[in-house]
């Protein structure tokens, strides 16, 4: 495939994500996330596991599984709209779990049969865990042009902020990645993420550049607390209430998890 090729078909994927339902899209290539900072540090990082990690038997934590014939990621987002905050709310038992994440899972399945019937690409199927086999997705989306890593340690684009959530899908075909943007609003903010979490997750440096190889560290400077935040959840978690289901009678438990940091954020706000 000639660049001029590849690069029209990074276009036609983007377009047809947004086509079915995504609000941002992008690419990124498989070699370049490899090298990504979650990938580098995470294997690194002792006392990973957290809210979205899991112990598995004979897998060592932060680790991923690349399949051989991975070669370039689909990286779509789904903003969750401040008016819609029960779009985040996880719901035990049903379909992804929230809402949001039901509408990744729609959007996929759609993109998985047109670039099967339509290109004939075989895609790779994604776990949500790392050790299942995921990716980080927030590196996948800076190199897909997403946005950027903000000071709340998560993605934040230009158009709606941090209030999105990702979903990336692998490739046996070698695409470029189509970011990274020129776009960072923290060295100017007053860093309202970091103010107003109530665990103070990003009070203390933890990590440093010399101890890990890397500039870019958790929290963007290495003050983000795993540690804090998950207490955070566990509180959300145990929190969680019993709700009625439409159309059931049976109820289902509940959980808010969480999104101080990213609501705080005014990036996107006024559009
Ligand atoms: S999700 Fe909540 S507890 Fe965790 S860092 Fe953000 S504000 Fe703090
Ligand atoms: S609140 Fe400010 S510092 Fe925090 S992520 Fe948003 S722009 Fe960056």
């Amino acid at each position: 495939m000639t660049p001029n090729n590849k690069d029209d078909l990074s276009l036609q994927i983007i377009n047809k994500s947004l086509e079915f339902g995504a609000s941002l899209a992008g690419i990124a290539n498989v070699t370049e996330l490899k090298k990504s900072p979650s990938h580098i540090i995470a294997q690194k990082i002792p006392g990973f596991l957290s809210t979205g990690t899991k112990q598995v038997e004979d897998k060592k934590q932060g680790e991923i599984h690349w399949p051989d014939n991975a070669k370039s990621a689909v990286v779509i987002a789904v903003e969750h709209p401040l008016g819609e905050p029960d779009m985040d709310w996880w719901l035990m038992g049903s379909k992804g779990g929230t809402k949001g994440n039901a509408k990744l899972i729609a959007v996929f399945s759609k993109l998985a049969d047109w670039l099967e019937k339509e290109k004939q690409i075989p895609y790779i199927k994604l776990a949500y865990h790392i050790e299942h086999g995921a990716v980080f997705m927030k590196d996948a989306a800076v190199l897909g042009g997403l946005g950027c890593i903000g000071k709340n340690n998560i993605l934040v684009t230009p158009r709606f902020g941090s209030r999105i959530r990702l979903r990336v899908m692998l490739l046996d075909v070698d695409l470029p990645s189509t970011g990274i943007l020129n776009f960072d609003p923290c060295p100017d903010c007053k860093e309202y993420c970091r103010k107003a979490c109530p665990q103070k997750a990003f009070d203390k440096k933890i990590y440093s550049g010399q101890e890990y190889g890397l500039n870019e560290l958790p929290g963007r400077t290495g003050v983000y607390s795993r540690d804090k935040c998950k207490l955070q959840m566990e509180k959300n978690e145990a929190n969680g209430k019993d709700v009625d289901i439409e159309g059931s009678d049976k109820k289902r438990r509940e959980i808010r998890y969480c999104r101080i940091c990213e609501m705080a954020c005014p990036v996107g706000k006024s559009s």
